[in-house]
């Protein structure tokens, strides 16, 4: 079969020597004879490896060790509700959400269900028409808000914030890293919580990684802790992130999607691939007279590349014809239109320079 290339936002492609891995050892995990999905969360084998995927987080990303990692399920929609539930002393406490688009907002408005929210928006259009985000003097931040939660890469629309906003020392800073985590390094000591679902750069759905600041796991009044097991962390914690039963298949794979990250030399130099590959791509949207992008260029996403055709009609021809060419996954999310090509760590500079083939093909249907 000619070889694809998945440009899918998430669930999305896993490295090739991992789907290997998982293939070799399916029937007989750890040399115990059965499949890692079929053993018990509390065999030793199983324990052995959720410590060695924290373990393997932890010296990846740097975590400090005020920090604790917790494995949770939900997705990161469970940490929208989560995160206001377990921080908020009272429910009238006021946080500020900063709406950088269809993520950052859909948080809020979970949110608004526990407290006062408010929306801040940062988002704002130049006068070439592209989307940028505005200086963070401008950002309407209440003075007395717990805390601030804010998306640093929009999945959707593929605006990002790459410095980390600094505000005064007393608010806590929360952000919903999903599409972003592990593909560059992070200052973690920077935020109170970050979190992240795993389908993108951890691995396969159902697991949600959470990194928060030991501190705020405690920090709660008991009258207001009306939160569901499942969701408080001192919960979680206390039970090892085993609380209900884990989905154990999706922990295996980030542990062998964070060995493969480890070995190809961490978070600096998957940083440095996802810059070329992200740069050859936009060059290639700008230099066209067939594509373009609406983000300033400040401001655009290294995982999420969406683009349009400058003649909207071609977008269906694009999508089925680029199928021809094993490009697979890159129709625009449906309330963006347009193509979108994700580009997580494990996209290969083949995948990317195959598309960019491909488009240049398609561009002469354009004039
Ligand atoms: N936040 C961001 C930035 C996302 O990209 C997504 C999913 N695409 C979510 C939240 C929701 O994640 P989940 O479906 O795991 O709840």
């Amino acid at each position: 079969m000619k070889k694809k290339f998945n440009f899918s936002a998430g669930p999305s492609m896993l490295p090739e020597s991992v789907l290997n891995q998982i293939k070799e050892e399916l029937l007989n995990w750890n040399n115990l004879g059965i499949s890692v999905m079929e053993i018990s969360h509390r065999s030793s084998e199983f324990e052995e490896l959720a410590q060695k995927t924290q373990r393997n987080l932890r010296i990846l990303l740097d975590v400090p060790s005020n920090y604790t990692i917790l494995f949770c399920q939900g997705g990161a929609r469970a940490q929208f509700s989560a995160i206001p539930m377990n921080l908020l002393k009272k429910p009238t406490g006021n946080i500020d959400y900063i709406n950088t688009g269809y993520w950052g907002y859909r948080a809020a408005i979970e949110a608004q269900k526990f407290c006062n929210v408010n929306i801040v928006n940062v988002l704002d259009k130049d006068i070439n028409g592209f989307y940028f985000i505005k200086p963070i003097n401008e950002w309407n931040i209440s003075k007395d808000s717990l805390y601030i939660h804010y998306c640093p890469n929009e999945t959707i629309s593929g605006i990002s914030i790459n410095d980390i906003p600094i505000f005064s020392e007393t608010k806590i800073l929360i952000a919903d890293c999903s599409s972003m985590l592990l593909s560059q390094p992070i200052d973690i000591n920077r935020f109170g919580i970050i979190y992240a679902s795993a389908q993108k750069n951890i691995g396969v759905p159902g697991l949600t990684v959470v990194i928060i600041r030991n501190d705020l796991i405690f920090n709660t009044v008991s009258n207001y802790k009306k939160i569901p097991a499942i969701l408080d962390y001192e919960i979680l914690l206390s039970n090892n992130s085993m609380f209900n039963t884990p989905v154990t298949i999706s922990w295996y794979i980030a542990n062998l999607v964070l060995e493969w990250l480890k070995k190809l030399g961490g978070l600096s130099k998957i940083n440095e691939f996802n810059k070329k590959k992200s740069a050859l791509l936009y060059k290639a949207i700008d230099d066209s007279d067939c594509y373009y992008n609406n983000i300033n260029y400040k401001y655009r996403s290294i995982m999420n590349v969406p683009f349009f055709l400058k003649r909207e009609k071609l977008t269906y021809l694009f999508l089925e014809e680029s199928k021809f060419f094993g490009l697979y996954g890159l129709k625009g999310h449906k309330i963006h239109g347009g193509i979108r090509a994700s580009i997580y760590n494990a996209m290969t500079l083949e995948g990317v320079l195959n598309l960019i083939k491909f488009m240049n093909f398609f561009s002469r249907q354009c004039s």
